[in-house]
């Protein structure tokens, strides 16, 4: 076994050069979600350069399958994303975004560059452990339905069943060289709220003739904090934000119209679909007490990530073991959202964070900001990680 860890850790550095330069190539050509045509390819030639079998599924997402010896002894999945954001890069780096307006401000262009430094790491040693790895390159993360919940249709997490995922995400929150953990659910789902409330609009000197389509609103989206601060466990937590609110353009006239835009997030499945209830509830009461027609339109989106306990330990112990139990720590709940839930839902999944901060060199900006970076020791850790739980995960 250690054996294995030592020749893991010399590959990861002995590579490193390399996967920087993936890494710089990926960012400096960011695509948005679903439109990862070009990094598809070039994921797909660098498996071919390898020699790794792979198929194209989800449009753009690319399955590749590694084989050790003894291939149906134990199937794990590592999983990356590809997708950028829609956002203007302000970094002052030579391998800055090409492509204008967009920027891998998530750091998947990262995620990418691991899995497929791990990926050929894999490849070398597959002489050397049983079982088979599958690699999951995918689209759309960043953008419902989640390109994750595409992969499951066409069949990534079949033919055949992995016994446990591992997906990991850069942290601007923990310095470069660290690692960290969390058993259970780790991310919150995140759910589109979309409300409309009509009348018939009329003079603002004569509000007995119509509807106050702004006062139902603001009722509305006070009464809707209700449901987190009284009808909520106080111990589980959940978020639900209105951010947009447009209606009426003067001073005088009642509109007929004000439309509502929010977020719904919670850590308990159960909780979740019982609030969505209750928000549809609030707005059908209110809509009898006032005669406001209210359409309320929750859009589902991405599940909880849930860390399977027992995969978790497992991975966390491998990570001390790889990087010393000092360099790994438990991360909090974060009430963000990750397309990995939807594979959380169907196998043992496991979501780790890696550290890429790194404050003597600036590099302290949070993730979908325009000067985000990483410090690229990490993608040494990173590679180097995925590739010791590929080949000890369950082994
Ligand atoms: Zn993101
Ligand atoms: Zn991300």
């Amino acid at each position: 076994m250690s054996m294995l860890l030592e020749k893991i850790k010399s590959l990861a550095k002995q590579h490193q050069a390399e996967n920087v330069l993936t890494r710089r190539h990926l960012h400096a050509h960011p695509e948005l979600s679903y439109q990862e045509f070009e990094t598809s390819k070039y994921i797909q030639a660098q498996l071919t350069a390898i020699g790794i079998p792979f198929s194209v599924i989800a449009t753009t997402g690319v399955l590749g399958i590694i084989e050790g010896k003894n291939p149906s002894k134990r199937i794990i999945a590592l999983r990356a994303d590809m997708d950028a954001l829609p956002i203007i890069e302000e970094n002052k780096v030579d391998y800055i975004s090409t492509q204008e307006g967009v920027m891998h401000a998530c750091g998947h262009d990262v995620h990418t560059t691991i899995l497929l430094g791990a990926a050929k790491i894999l490849w070398t040693l597959r002489g050397e452990f049983e079982g088979t790895i599958k690699l999951l390159f995918q689209p759309g993360e960043e953008k419902n339905p989640g390109g994750a919940s595409y992969m499951i249709r066409d069949g990534a997490l079949k033919n055949p069943v992995p016994q446990g995922i591992i997906g990991l995400h850069v942290h601007p929150g923990l310095n470069q060289g660290k690692l960290s953990f969390r058993k259970g659910r780790v991310m919150a789902s995140a759910d589109e709220l979309y409300v409309s409330i009509k009348g018939p609009g009329g003079h603002a000197a004569t509000p007995h003739q119509t509807v106050d389509t702004v006062l139902v609103a603001a009722q509305l989206i006070t009464s809707l904090q209700t449901i987190v601060s009284r009808n909520r466990d106080p111990q589980n937590p959940s978020v639900l934000s209105i951010c947009s609110v447009h209606g009426g353009n003067t001073t005088n006239v009642i509109p007929s119209e004000v439309k509502l835009m929010g977020t719904f997030r919670a850590m308990d499945e159960v909780w979740r679909f019982k609030a969505h209830e209750l928000m549809l509830q609030q707005a059908k009461g209110l809509s009898l007490a006032t005669g406001a027609e209210i359409d309320f339109r929750v859009d589902v989106g991405y599940p909880t990530v849930d860390n399977e306990p027992n995969l978790t330990d497992a991975a966390w112990k491998l990570a001390d073991t790889y990087m010393g139990a000092s360099n790994v720590e438990e991360t909090e709940k974060r009430m963000g959202a990750e397309d990995f839930g939807y594979y959380s839902q169907v196998i043992p999944g496991c979501f780790f964070r890696l550290g890429v901060r790194n404050e003597a060199q600036g590099i302290i900006h949070n993730v979908h900001t325009p000067h985000f970076n990483i410090d690229e020791s990490a993608i040494e850790t990173g590679v180097g990680m995925m590739a010791w739980l590929g080949v000890q995960l369950f082994a």
